[in-house]
């Protein structure tokens, strides 16, 4: 139900993390006026968005829709790189070992498929192979395979620098938080109020807190993240240790190459996380994380087992039941669209999740919004994500 597009609009964008950033530019590209709302500063410490890497995988076990649109973001970061003047995305590649032998059905055997039969060229590594090459792997994973496609994005460094160019190009930003929208206005909670032709709701893991009609069908989900310090960076590092995925859908570990700019080594948990509000409850990272971390590096990386913790953080994602984006019209109020629904995996497409916004926003027939139309979701509705691990 897009807005008769016969004039440019004057759009609010509530939320400056990727989905609200990266739409902002585009409609602006597009000729329409633009002003981002967020508390600030940009990156949010709390946003999904803000940290020092996100994982860049073309790998959705048999779902080619997210593959697909994964190869056409890639370009988009390489791109970024030149056109911001610094590289940050890294194409490391990326790993996904098993303790098992890859089967059909498993999420890394249909991934290893599915990137063959869209034409790309992922080494299957088995047994003792892996310790030759990755040596920093323990013995427990035999099987799995390494893709030189992918890697990892600074992400809190990419939003600051796609917001500066957003800044650039017209967009207008203003400090503030919204307290409640409806269509063409946003009222602030320091009684400001903000009026255009149309708002678009991207704040996140809080947009259910804007647009209460999503509530059942969204929640507040926080996973636990860990920075260590590395003994040894070489054995983490290129070429032998890469962006990583052990057993994901098992476990939910996965984690990044040795960070020279932060000297780090991060570590986190892609698994069912723990429900919470977005303002009001903590976010810590509990005894019981740090317990299940060293049970993972001891098994997993030998010579991380007793690494030493010099960073927690628990992030929180805007899990949608069925864990795709949101990204449409409210169907009662034409001047409201929702682009939010991250769930953990959105980070991944910033080079084209303004483009698909975009056209969300102006009726454009887009075949990849169709799964991110505004649906009806349901209690016990299965996640689909393919990466996530559930138990
Ligand atoms: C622990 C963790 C690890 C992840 N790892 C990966 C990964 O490896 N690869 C990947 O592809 N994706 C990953 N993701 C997912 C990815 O980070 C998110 O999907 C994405 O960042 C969501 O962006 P967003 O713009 O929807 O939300 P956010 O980045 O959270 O931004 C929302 C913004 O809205 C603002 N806001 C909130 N309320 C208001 C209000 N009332 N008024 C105004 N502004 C408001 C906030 O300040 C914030 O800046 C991960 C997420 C988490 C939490």
């Amino acid at each position: 139900m897009a807005l008769g597009l016969l004039k440019p609009l004057n759009i609010i964008v509530v939320g400056a993390g990727v989905f609200g950033v990266t739409s902002a530019r585009e409609l602006r590209r597009r000729g329409h006026a633009v002003t981002v709302l967020d508390p600030g500063p940009v990156p949010h410490p709390l946003a999904a968005s803000t940290d020092i890497s996100k994982v860049v995988r073309m790998e959705y076990g048999d779902d080619e829709q997210y593959m697909e649109m994964v190869e056409q973001a890639i370009p988009g970061f390489v791109a970024w790189n030149r056109d911001l003047g610094r590289p940050l995305y890294h194409e490391g590649g990326v790993t996904m070992f098993t303790r098992q032998p890859m089967a059909p059905g498993d999420f890394e055997y249909e991934s290893f498929q599915m990137l063959l039969a869209r034409g790309h060229e992922p080494t299957r590594v088995q047994g003792t192979e892996i310790q030759r090459r990755f040596p920093a792997w323990s013995e427990a994973y035999v099987d799995g395979f390494h893709h030189a496609r992918g890697g990892y994005v600074e992400s809190g460094r990419l939003i600051a620098a796609l917001a500066q160019k957003a800044g650039a190009a017209g967009v207008r930003f203003v400090e503030g938080k919204a307290a409640g929208v409806r269509e063409g206005r946003v009222t602030l909670t320091d009684s400001r109020v903000l009026t255009g032709d149309l708002v678009v709701v991207a704040a996140g893991t809080w947009t259910p807190l804007l647009v209460p009609e999503l509530r059942p069908m969204m929640r507040s989900t926080g996973h636990p993240v860990f920075h260590l310090e590395a003994r040894d960076p070489d054995l983490f590092s290129a070429p032998r240790f890469c962006t990583f995925m052990a057993d994901v859908t098992g476990t939910g570990w996965y984690g990044f190459p040795y960070n020279p700019k932060e000297r780090v080594i991060k570590v986190a948990n892609h698994g069912v996380g723990l429900s919470l509000h977005p303002d009001r409850d903590a976010r810590e990272v509990y005894p019981d994380d740090h317990a299940q971390l060293r049970a993972f590096l001891a098994m997993a990386f030998p010579a991380l087992a007793d690494a030493r913790v010099v960073y927690t953080r628990r992030c929180v994602y805007c899990d949608t039941l069925d864990e795709h984006f949101w990204i449409d019209y409210h169907p009662a109020k034409p001047g409201i669209l929702v682009a939010t629904g991250g769930s953990g995996h959105g980070m991944k497409f910033a080079p084209i999740l303004g483009p698909l916004i975009a056209d969300a926003v102006e009726g454009v027939d887009n075949p990849w919004l169709e799964r991110f139309k505004w649906r009806d979701l349901r209690p016990g509705t299965a996640g689909q994500e393919a990466a996530r691990h559930r138990s």
